[in-house]
């Protein structure tokens, strides 16, 4: 059967109509398949009598008290179900503030790092003067950033260089029906011209140096956030914002993000 295995809660599965079609925005090169489309129906596993909306608020709460103080980023963190995002074994883990494996030795970001650098992006000062418009997300993973992303921003383009992720996001963002988040299989180190100029560009994967073509793709007033090596080799979070007299660099605090590497496997 290719009956993907959904991890689920008892309540509130939604309900997505066999046939639909492929529900939220695909940017060109990414090829649609439409016919693979597949009904999210998940049986409520046995033991898991976890009521989904209330671990969540619960972590929504966590995530204020720490110092997200966005009601748009809480807001968005409470609407969506990071527990679709992860594999059935990992559902129970799904809402606690810890990174998770998603397969080929990738992670899906914890959520107070979500959290954190969604509300960095707001800062930009296109966003504050206009609301957050165009994203451009560096590692889509397994969607979960991205479709956070979907609900702050009025376009994400969200690039992936492992097919199978970008695959897996497919799926995982097709009964969310975010008609405005798009995903592309490609080497994010190279950005995506065709979006371009963005609002706001985030990085979901650490490098060594700034790629000189996300710096070309970011628009003036709009703001980078990514982690990065540091001086000493350690990762850091870096934003950068880009303003009529050039750009202006701005190291935060420590950070562990799996690597940027180049090229599509
Ligand atoms: N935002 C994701 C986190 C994924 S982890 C989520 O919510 O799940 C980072 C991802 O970056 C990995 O899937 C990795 O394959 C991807 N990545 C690394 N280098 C990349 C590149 N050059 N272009 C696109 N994706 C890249």
């Amino acid at each position: 059967m290719n009956q993907p295995r959904r991890p689920g809660f008892p309540a509130r599965l939604p309900s997505a109509s066999p046939g639909s079609g492929t529900s939220f925005g695909t940017a060109k090169p990414v090829t649609g398949n439409p016919a693979r489309v597949l009904p999210r129906v998940a049986p409520a596993p046995a033991g898991v009598g976890l009521d989904s909306s209330a671990v969540r608020e619960r972590m929504v709460r966590r995530l204020a008290d720490s110092g997200i103080g966005s009601a748009k980023v809480l807001a968005a963190m409470g609407a969506i179900e990071r527990h679709r995002f992860v594999d059935s074994a990992l559902v129970n883990q799904a809402y606690e503030d810890t990174s998770l494996p998603i397969g080929l030795g990738q992670t899906i970001s914890k959520p107070s790092i979500v959290a954190r650098m969604a509300e960095l992006l707001l800062g930009a000062p296109v966003a504050q003067a206009e609301g957050l418009g165009r994203v451009l997300e560096i590692g889509t993973g397994c969607g979960y950033q991205a479709a956070v992303l979907g609900r702050i921003a009025k376009e994400v383009y969200t690039i992936e260089r492992l097919r199978a992720l970008h695959e897996k996001a497919r799926d995982n963002l097709r009964p969310l029906r975010l008609t405005n988040v798009h995903l592309i299989l490609g080497d994010g180190m190279l950005g995506y011209p065709k979006g371009a100029p963005y609002a706001a560009i985030i990085s979901a994967a650490g490098g060594e140096k700034l790629p000189e073509q996300w710096c070309d793709q970011l628009a003036v007033g709009g703001r980078l956030v990514a982690p990065m090596a540091g001086p000493d080799g350690r990762q850091i979070l870096l934003v950068v914002d880009k303003t009529a007299a050039g750009l202006k660099q701005t190291v935060l605090e420590a950070v562990n993000f799996v690597p940027l590497k180049s090229g599509v496997a």
